[in-house]
């Protein structure tokens, strides 16, 4: 009765879930679908409290271990550090995973049933890469360790004997319960989280992030069956196939496949590569960008990593009003991998409520392009970077930009000469109809703002 009980309220919480994800898909539905999500969460971890022979001592003292971290980590954390921070999420939950595998084998003192044996060799395996790959993603995103990509002669080969040893040893370890076999695969998934991740550099993190979260879902799944779990079974899935869904939507917005972006060594000439430059930036003060603006009847805001790091969304939004009130028509173009995270610009925008009506996807944006006025770019950088579309010899040839340089005036807001992440030089500063207005993007905009109701 007990258990029937509990395996109904697992299938309330999945219900709950699958609610809350398809929430999320809307803005104007995502708070409550986080809500609805949590409870099924809570509801989830509460019944699991229910079955039988836990150890409470230890989950009260691992409760308030993590929840001390996670508090402080969530409180400390700057709006453009998140991305680290999910890194990290993502390598603990595959690491947990891993000593659920690990914990499995012991516990019943080598004694697995065939199938126990696979799921713990696959949550081993899986939970391995991710916790090591994503400590090798955290640290190339804070910038403890340089982005650029580190290659060395041969190193396909020995990753894929790397792989094949790993899954040989696995079957040997399913057919015949060696201990030294399981050890030996949590150590050659632990190696090839690293391996795997130091090849990938530039612009590539976003991808490998999104792929790592799909991986800490799978190796969650293969630990709900360790455990006979049904809802980590379930919550293991959703995110292994929504971090792969994302996976795929970004690879097409930088127009790569994923074998490309995990083998091709992008942005090891970081910073070099393309053609040369002609041409030279020409500044403006903002008193000069308040009169186009002041004439102007179509402006697009594109943001990017820039406007993250000054802050600049609740300014950026009071200048939109502004221009409105003005006459002009406004907008938002949002690029799918613009700042560090799936989805940055976005948040920050809805966090200075600017309406949804006014985002624009990259498609939509440019067909409009060439009759925008002013196209103001926000500490966007890579993402609307001519060279991408029109320079074969860059190594961005081929990622979709938004392309503001159609638009009749571009005005870049950066505090100097700074690269974007991909290092690149970007070809559209040194345009005809580009001006450099230079200095902390929020500070500008405010200037600006302050121009007009002057
Ligand atoms: P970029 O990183 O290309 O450029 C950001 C620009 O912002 C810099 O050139 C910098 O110039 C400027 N900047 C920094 N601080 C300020 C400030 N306070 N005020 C004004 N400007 C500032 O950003 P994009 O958004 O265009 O592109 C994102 C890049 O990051 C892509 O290459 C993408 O692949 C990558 N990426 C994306 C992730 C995602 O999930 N979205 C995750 C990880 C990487 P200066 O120093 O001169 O001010």
């Amino acid at each position: 009765m007990q258990e029937m009980l509990i395996n109904l309220a697992y299938i309330v919480a999945s219900i709950l879930f699958i609610f809350g994800i398809k929430m999320l898909g809307s803005a104007d539905t995502a708070r409550k679908g986080n809500l609805v999500s949590a409870i099924g969460m809570l509801i989830a971890v509460v019944v699991t409290l229910f079955e039988k022979g836990l150890s409470y001592e230890w989950i009260v003292a691992g409760l308030i271990v993590g929840t001390a971290i996670g508090a402080i980590a969530a409180k400390r954390v700057q709006m453009t550090g998140m991305p680290e921070l999910v890194a990290l999420f993502n390598g603990f939950g595959g690491l947990a995973s891993l000593l659920v595998g690990w914990a499995e084998y012991t516990k019943d003192e080598g004694h697995l049933t065939p199938f126990t044996a696979t799921v713990v060799v696959l949550a081993i395996l899986i939970g391995g890469i991710t916790f090591t790959g994503s400590m090798i993603a955290y640290l190339k995103l804070s910038g403890k360790m340089g982005g650029t990509p580190t290659l060395f002669p041969g190193q396909k080969v020995f990753n894929a004997l790397v792989v094949l040893a790993m899954l040989g040893l696995g079957g040997y370890f399913i057919a015949t319960g060696t201990e030294w076999a399981l050890y030996a695969v949590i150590g050659l998934s632990l190696a090839l989280g690293i391996l795997g991740v130091i090849p990938i550099g530039g612009g590539d993190m976003p991808v490998v992030i999104s792929l790592l979260n799909s991986f800490s879902g799978l190796a969650a799944s293969a630990a709900g069956f360790v455990i006979f779990n049904t809802v980590l079974v379930v919550a293991g899935c959703l995110v292994g196939a929504s971090g792969l869904i994302l996976t795929v939507i970004m690879c097409k917005a930088m127009n790569r496949t994923l074998a490309n972006v995990l083998f091709g060594g992008f942005g090891a000439a970081s910073g070099k590569g393309g053609a040369e430059v002609e041409g030279e930036m020409k500044a403006m003060s903002v008193t000069d960008a308040y009169y186009v603006l002041e004439a102007a009847n179509r402006v697009i805001f594109v943001p990017g990593y820039g406007m993250a790091v000054a802050q600049a969304q609740h300014a950026v939004k009071e200048l939109g009003e502004v221009l409105e009130k003005n006459g002009a028509e406004v907008s938002y173009a949002i690029h799918p991998v613009a700042g560090r995270m799936p989805g940055h610009m976005n948040v920050l925008l809805a966090e200075a409520d600017v309406p949804y009506e006014q985002l624009t996807e990259m498609d939509d944006a440019n067909a409009i392009m060439p009759a925008v006025d002013v196209a103001i770019v926000i500490g966007a950088n890579d993402v609307v970077n001519p060279a991408a579309a029109e320079d074969p010899s860059s190594p961005i040839y081929g990622m979709p930009i938004i392309n503001v340089h159609e638009a009749r005036t571009v005005f870049a807001l950066k505090r100097g000469q700074g690269a974007g992440f991909s290092g690149l030089v970007n070809t559209l500063f040194f345009r005809e109809n580009t001006r450099m207005i230079y200095g902390d993007a929020k500070a500008t905009v405010n200037a600006l703002v302050g121009q007009f109701k002057d």
